[in-house]
């Protein structure tokens, strides 16, 4: 059984992955979109020269880079879409539970009205 810890990105508890015992990170959207751009950070500060190698000795490495930040940019997008769903979603149920209430309380007043 494991057990609840901190998310190292945003602080909240989470119950890690059974098969990923060293999680730090919660599974939440912003977490995972967070540890994303940090392991790309630090493979560019292990692989200082990867880029400058690259575009000394291989003349497509433009063409890939630009290639390569052209799919980032539509992941980033990809997430955008997600996030926002993730909020019109809860935005939805937030409504229904407030008409709901609203609904509840309306007739509670009618019945409580005196017939005629
Ligand atoms: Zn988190």
């Amino acid at each position: 059984m494991s057990e609840e810890r901190n998310c190292k990105s945003c602080g909240k508890p989470f119950l890690p992955n059974k098969y990923r015992p060293n999680q730090t990170i919660c599974s939440s959207l912003e977490c995972q979109y967070q540890r994303q751009l940090d392991n790309m950070k630090k493979w560019r500060e292990r692989n200082p020269n990867y880029f400058k190698y690259k575009e000394t000795h291989d003349s497509s490495w433009k063409e890939t880079c630009r290639q390569r930040s052209l799919d980032w940019r539509k992941r980033h997008q990809e997430y955008l879409k997600l996030y926002r769903e993730e909020h019109r979603e809860r935005h939805k149920n937030y409504m229904r539970d407030y008409m709901r209430e609203y609904r509840k309380k309306k007739n509670l007043r009618e019945g409580a009205e005196p017939t005629r």
